[in-house]
């Protein structure tokens, strides 16, 4: 009797043990940070490379540890980011599943390649948003140097999918810009130097509920979502359990002293 409650006991731990863990990611300023965003004192080793293949991006002992502890478990790590599939490609670290860049407009195969799904999906667009993607680039190039802003606009078009008008500079050129972004039919993404016009599928949300589809996680199976934007927090919310980097753009909106 003992023995059969000790085996059930040992059964039902070998099921949960059995458990796979999904992570569903964003890299920049949540797994790797520039060296201006490290704490001071931590030990840092290059999480990411410029086109040159100059150490632009670092990975905290922090964040390789996060990481670390993730393998250890044999998480699934995939990445859901604002980067180009290039600028993915120049992290230093091997994904090995899925991956949505440029603001989840674009999935990748765990082979790199454009998920066909996705971009069917994309290409059966009624609009044209590549034209809308330019329109926008052009009235926001024009705001720029009509008032001279401290900024520069570009639209990026990742693996032949429109993806996004990708705005950089200071805080004040993009707060004078955001305005302008929300009057669009474009969503809005703004953290840091950053701010992003982005058409209805660059959504992370869209893609990792896209990418579940090919999965096969289990009703038992852990999934995290990691990010730091606020612009992260929708597709956070597709997993069981959120990480948020502290002092990150989610938690200063949260900090209420
Ligand atoms: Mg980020």
């Amino acid at each position: 009797m003992i023995l059969t409650v000790l085996q059930g006991t040992l059964s039902k731990g070998r099921i949960m043990s059995d458990s796979k863990i999904y992570v569903f990611s964003d890299l920049d300023d949540t797994l790797i940070s520039t060296k201006g965003k490290l704490p001071e004192g931590v030990s840092y080793e290059t999480g990411a490379y410029d086109r040159d293949g100059a150490p632009l991006s670092f990975f905290s002992n922090h964040q390789k540890t996060l990481v670390s502890l993730l393998e250890r478990a044999n998480a699934i790590i995939i990445p859901i980011t604002g980067r180009t599939s290039g600028a993915l490609g120049r992290v230093n670290y091997s994904f090995q599943s899925y991956s949505a860049v440029s603001h989840g407009a674009v999935v990748l195969t765990p082979d790199g390649v454009v998920c066909d799904h996705w971009q069917k999906s994309v290409y059966d667009q009624p609009e044209d948003w590549f034209m809308i993607l330019e329109k926008m680039n052009e009235q926001v190039q024009k705001y720029i140097d009509v008032n001279n802003l401290d900024a520069r606009t570009r639209v990026i078009v990742d693996q032949n999918i429109a993806a996004y008008v990708s705005v950089k500079g200071s805080s004040a050129a993009l707060e004078a810009l955001e305005p302008m972004a929300r009057d669009s039919l474009l969503g809005l993404h703004r953290n840091g130097r950053n701010l992003a016009c982005l058409p209805p599928y660059a959504c992370k949300k869209q893609a990792v509920e896209h990418i579940k589809q090919f999965l096969s996680i289990d009703t038992d199976d852990l999934v995290l979502g990691m990010g730091d934007s606020i612009t992260d927090l929708p597709f956070i919310r597709s997993c069981h359990f959120g990480v948020i980097p502290v002092d990150s753009q989610i938690d200063r909106e949260l900090v209420c002293e």
